[in-house]
């Protein structure tokens, strides 16, 4: 089974060196034979490579508004991708006991404010986007809204010089209706096999990702003509088989952090950290993420670039964007051995994430977002 953007037999990623795997920009496309779906071309390191394969899903949320691979004669799917952003603010500046909803004036759905160390994540909002799915990013107006939203409910002077960091992202939510606004168009998931055998996975939520991924396996089954009752319900997530919250909780410290973040795999990023005590360092100070979660993520979580380690895999970039940019070197040389980086490649890495940043910092300020 190949599935768009991951390998769905892929096992621990512990268990393989992950390879970058892409498909070109509105180019990555199934192969056909006769007529049915054969494999795919990817793009892997550089590379472009022929997978062939019994059955291929397409899961590549929003990206598929762009994707015109849909075999000649089939309707092809339409997703309208609905742009949110959240703000993270220092957490002083509101000092919430727990998670609260709240009104954003001029707009119906409410949003969140949620504790997060010593910040506060505030979101999200919900507008119609037709720009560049690649560079999506909260603009003056995006964090304005939200701004504007916490000093209405809250008593504080929070202002945009407050926000520490800011992430933006797209909904692929299926667009089946004529809805006037987003907001509107419901969260559902769909699961569709075209008459050429490809499997393709639409909309839904994070909450339900687990069952739209049985729903993909069970469609991907059927075309493979193979009775087999899926798997997943039964299979708990990476790190969650064994997980006793409570007896991390009780270690405190650097295990309890791991823990949160890792569950029982947290036992090998420890392993790094016994197998050379430098690892115990935070990346930035003040934040709790370590030089050894770096090396994990590069080594095992498929990391490969600064951006990827500072901004996904830690949220760093989220909760302390100018810091994690100072910090951007020193992540690229944990990287580096691990992925076998040159010193021009380690610049082009810094360099890369430092345009990153600057480009972040600007949208918050000028609203000027890339298009399609
Ligand atoms: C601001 C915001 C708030 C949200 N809040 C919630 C929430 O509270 N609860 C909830 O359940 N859900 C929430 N969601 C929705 C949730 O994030 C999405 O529904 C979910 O991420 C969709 O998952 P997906 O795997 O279908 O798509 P994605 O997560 O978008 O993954 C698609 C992947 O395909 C890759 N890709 C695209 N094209 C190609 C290609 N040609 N080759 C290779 N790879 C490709 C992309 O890089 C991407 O990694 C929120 C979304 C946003 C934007």
């Amino acid at each position: 089974v190949f599935s768009f953007p991951v390998l769905m037999t892929t096992p621990s990623p512990r268990a393989t060196r992950p390879r970058h795997i892409r498909c070109p920009k509105n180019q990555g496309r199934p192969t056909r034979d006769t007529g049915r779906v054969s494999g795919a071309v990817v793009e892997a390191d550089g590379q472009e490579i022929v997978v062939r394969a019994s059955v291929v899903v397409m899961a590549t949320g929003s990206w598929l508004r762009d994707w015109d691979g849909t075999a000649p004669g089939t309707d092809a799917p339409t997703i309208r991708p609905a742009k949110g952003v959240h703000i993270a603010l220092p957490w002083l500046k509101i000092r919430n006991t727990s998670s609260l909803t709240f009104q954003v004036p001029g707009q119906k759905t409410p949003a969140t404010i949620t504790r997060w160390g010593d910040s506060v994540l505030v979101g999200t909002t919900d507008t119609e986007y037709t720009g560049d799915l690649d560079h999506v990013g909260c603009t003056a107006d995006d964090a304005d809204v939200l701004l504007h939203a916490v000093t209405s409910s809250f008593d504080t002077d929070v202002s945009a010089a407050d926000i520490q960091g800011s992430i933006a992202g797209t909904r692929p939510l299926v667009a089946r209706s004529n809805a006037k606004n987003t907001a509107e168009i419901p969260r559902s998931s769909e699961v569709r096999t075209d008459p050429d055998g490809l499997v393709s996975i639409l909309g839904g939520k994070l909450t339900i990702g687990r069952h739209m991924g049985m729903q993909g396996i069970d469609a991907a089954e059927k075309v493979l003509g193979v009775q087999r009752r899926c798997r997943t319900a039964d299979t708990p997530i990476l790190g969650a088989a064994g997980y006793d919250e409570a007896s991390f909780t009780a270690s405190g410290g650097w295990e309890d952090h791991l823990a949160e973040r890792y569950g029982t795999e947290s036992r090998f990023v420890s392993q790094i950290m016994a197998d050379d005590p430098a690892m115990r360092e935070p990346i930035v100070a003040g934040q709790p993420y370590l030089a050894a979660e770096v090396v994990y993520a590069a080594r095992h979580e498929m990391a490969h670039t600064v951006d990827d380690v500072l901004a996904r895999r830690t949220r760093l970039r989220l909760f302390a964007r100018d810091a994690s940019d100072g910090a951007a070197r020193r992540v690229a040389g944990l990287m580096a051995p691990e992925l076998g980086w040159t010193p021009q490649q380690v610049d082009h890495q810094v360099a890369a994430y430092h345009e990153a940043i600057q480009t972040e910092r600007q949208l918050l300020t000028t609203n000027t977002e890339a298009q399609a």
